[in-house]
């Protein structure tokens, strides 16, 4: 069989640190194109400053890997498949609903495979996760996420305009596995969404969450952590407490590890997944983190808080 020919679009952070070294491990899978607004690319790698360009080169394309931020993706991502290529999105898929709903659509209508990646939600550690509380009685869960922005998103000033999710950015990581690990419906019931006066997306949040389980289940999203980062989530049940934490790649069941993965291989397991799901002429498009994530913005307290530089 042969490969699937990828094209990379956005040659920023998550492209070059995940994307690239990701295609090139995958198997039946081959990095083909780079298209970057500022004619960035790794070595050897043919550089296009638009789709269209692309579209006009001699080189053979079947799926564009979307690594630009969130806001106007599923505009690009429609375009790519009217030039018939797969499209692979990075998180958040889009920066509303309806527009991925649309997008969605517009893919089965086009025979397109379209696939909305979560990244967090690909590790052995989140799938044993899952299938430990698959059977569990919920009590509560509480995630606490906190990273400093200056570290992890250096120079990133889109991720503070509107649309740019802010500590959503990160946080939406952890209502990816939340959705996947926790068995019974929840849905955002209050939420307080703290932003620094020279921004328009929030720098903190608290949400709390309402659910067929005991009330008390919330999530901590802080971008101002100055220390190490912090990415747990706690899940009690009736008769464990379940823990995992590094984002996802260790989990701890009533304080034994139980499973650790090198979060590295979660971009390999996307790749295989992405090639799989065209080759099955399959979507593969879950929104439930981003209807989480509108909906804390659509009911959330706003409290202005100091301007921040970063
Ligand atoms: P980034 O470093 O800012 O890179 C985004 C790239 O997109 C830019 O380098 C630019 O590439 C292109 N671009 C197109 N329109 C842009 C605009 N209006 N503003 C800025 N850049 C624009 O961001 P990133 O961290 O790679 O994040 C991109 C996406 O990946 C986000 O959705 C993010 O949530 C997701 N993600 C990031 C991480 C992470 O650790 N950083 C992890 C997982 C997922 P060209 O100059 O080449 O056109």
């Amino acid at each position: 069989m042969s490969n699937k020919r990828i094209a990379i679009m956005g040659y920023g952070k998550i492209a070059k640190d995940q994307h690239v070294p990701a295609i090139t491990k995958t198997d039946r899978a081959e990095l083909v194109a780079i298209v970057s607004s500022r004619g960035d690319s790794p070595d050897g790698i043919p550089v296009f400053s638009s789709l269209l360009e692309l579209a006009e080169s001699d080189i053979a394309v079947d799926a564009v890997a979307l690594c630009t931020p969130p806001k106007g993706r599923a505009d690009i991502a429609r375009e790519a498949m009217s030039r018939g290529w797969h499209v692979l999105l990075e998180k958040p898929p889009g920066a509303t609903i309806l527009e991925v709903e649309q997008l969605s659509g517009y893919a089965v209508s086009t025979g397109h495979t379209l696939f909305a990646t979560w990244h967090a939600q690909y590790n052995a550690a989140v799938d044993k996760a899952a299938a430990f509380l698959a059977d569990q009685e919920i009590s509560s869960f509480a995630i606490n996420w906190r990273e400093n922005v200056r570290k992890w998103h250096p120079g990133q000033t889109w991720l503070w305009q509107a649309g740019g999710f802010g500590v959503f950015d990160p946080g939406i990581n952890a209502l990816s596995i939340a959705t996947k690990i926790i068995p019974v419906d929840f849905h955002v019931d209050q939420a307080s969404l703290l932003v620094a006066e020279n921004h328009q997306a929030p720098i903190a949040a608290n949400i709390s969450f309402s659910g067929t389980f005991a009330k008390n289940a919330s999530a901590e999203f802080d971008f101002r952590t100055t220390g190490d980062e912090i990415w747990t989530i706690e899940v009690k049940t009736k008769t464990h407490l379940l823990r995992l934490e590094q984002g996802g790649s260790l989990l701890k069941i009533d304080g034994e590890t139980v499973l650790e993965q090198h979060a590295d291989e979660e971009y390999s397991m996307i790749y295989a997944r992405f090639v799989e799901l065209m080759q099955n002429g399959q979507s593969d498009v879950d929104l439930a983190p981003l209807k989480l994530t509108a909906d804390a913005f659509m009911i959330g307290e706003r409290h202005n808080v100091a301007p921040f530089a970063g």
